[in-house]
């Protein structure tokens, strides 16, 4: 089997693919309180576009798939997708991140398909009103009943926190001790300028080691095995149920070992999060690309993966970060 590596000897084994991007949440983070503008439904990929690229990278030894968006949920027959996608029997992994809201009357059927290994969860604070002010939509409850039943479930649930400054930062102890009782993973990420524009100013920047001297500042914390290609350093309290990670989103140290492409909802490529898209993957398929073509395609776009996360910057041609999370997937 061909393999897609790159320049750097990276083997890609990765692919996280954006379902839409529409969201039912507005979180400060990711876009402004009126949202972003969102692109006519003929310019998403359809699932069975989505379907036959997973197809096509996983005869490229790609293994594992994380869906995201915007909202996946959201979409139309995601579920039916779900189930699509499980047919594919070079997938190992089917990974979801969600912020929750919609997914509680899927919970039985996303649990019946056995390649659906893990939840990321998206919460950022435990506080009704907090969560309300971070989102814009008042949902907490609807989350955390999903939260509480995932926790049981055989699925491995991760929470996704971003840390914003002078907004949560008060609670990353509070969401270190939910690990106490509570069998799943609490992940930090730094936060970064993918807001769609939004007005944001934080007062303080809070990076990987800021988040660690606060965690450590309350609780002895043992350093877990990490393996290579994780996006998080691993930790945990002894004696604790759960663990907890931090992801070095923005201050990126760990693009040395990044095994990851993405695939946004209008399908464009993108090698690294920091770049802007490398190439229309749609435009391509509907002008009738095959199979092989689109396996050559790979094979050489894989090669001009960047060295890291600054030099994907650097070499943007539309400008500075300003797009939403939610456009490019995160
Ligand atoms: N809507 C889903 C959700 O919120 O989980 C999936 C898409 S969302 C863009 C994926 C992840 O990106 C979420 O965990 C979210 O918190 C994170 N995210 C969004 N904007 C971010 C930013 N500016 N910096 C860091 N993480 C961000
Ligand atoms: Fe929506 Fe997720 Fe962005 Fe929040 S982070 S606005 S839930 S896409």
């Amino acid at each position: 089997m061909q393999k897609l590596v790159d320049r750097f000897g990276r083997e890609i084994n990765y692919v996280r693919l954006a379902v839409t991007d529409r969201c039912n949440l507005r979180c400060q983070y990711c876009m402004p309180a009126h949202g972003i503008p969102i692109v006519a439904r003929e310019e998403l990929l359809t699932f069975k576009e989505m379907y036959r690229i997973v197809r096509v990278l996983t005869e490229l030894g790609i293994h594992k798939v994380r869906l995201t968006g915007g909202e996946p949920f959201v979409r139309k027959d995601f579920i039916s997708f779900l189930e699509m996608l499980s047919y594919n029997d070079l997938l190992e992994a089917i990974n979801i991140t969600t912020n929750g809201a919609l997914i509680k009357k899927h919970l039985e059927k996303i649990q019946a398909l056995p390649k659906i290994k893990t939840i990321n969860l998206s919460i950022d604070s435990l506080h009704a009103e907090k969560f309300k002010k971070i989102t814009r939509r008042d949902v907490f409850s609807e989350v955390y009943e999903v939260l509480e039943v995932l926790e049981k479930s055989n699925l491995h649930l991760k929470l996704n926190v971003v840390v914003q400054s002078g907004f949560n930062t008060n609670e990353i102890t509070d969401f270190v001790r939910l690990t106490a009782e509570k069998n799943l993973t609490v992940r930090f990420i730094e936060e970064m300028p993918f807001n769609g524009n939004g007005q944001r100013t934080m007062e303080e920047v809070w990076n990987f080691d800021k988040i660690l001297k606060e965690i450590a500042s309350e609780f002895e914390i043992k350093k877990l095995e990490t393996p290579k290609s994780s996006t998080s350093k691993n930790y945990k309290v002894p004696g604790f149920k759960g663990d907890l990670g931090i992801i070095p989103a923005f201050t990126r140290t760990i693009c040395n070992d990044c095994n990851r492409i993405r695939i946004t909802a209008t399908g464009l490529f993108k090698n690294c999060l920091f770049d802007d898209g490398v190439f229309n993957l749609r435009d391509f398929l509907r002008n009738g690309a095959s199979n092989e073509d689109l396996k050559s395609l790979f094979l050489s776009l894989v090669k001009e993966k960047p060295k890291n996360g600054f030099i994907a910057e650097a070499n943007r041609k539309n400008g500075a970060i300003s797009e939403s999370m939610s456009t490019i997937g995160g």
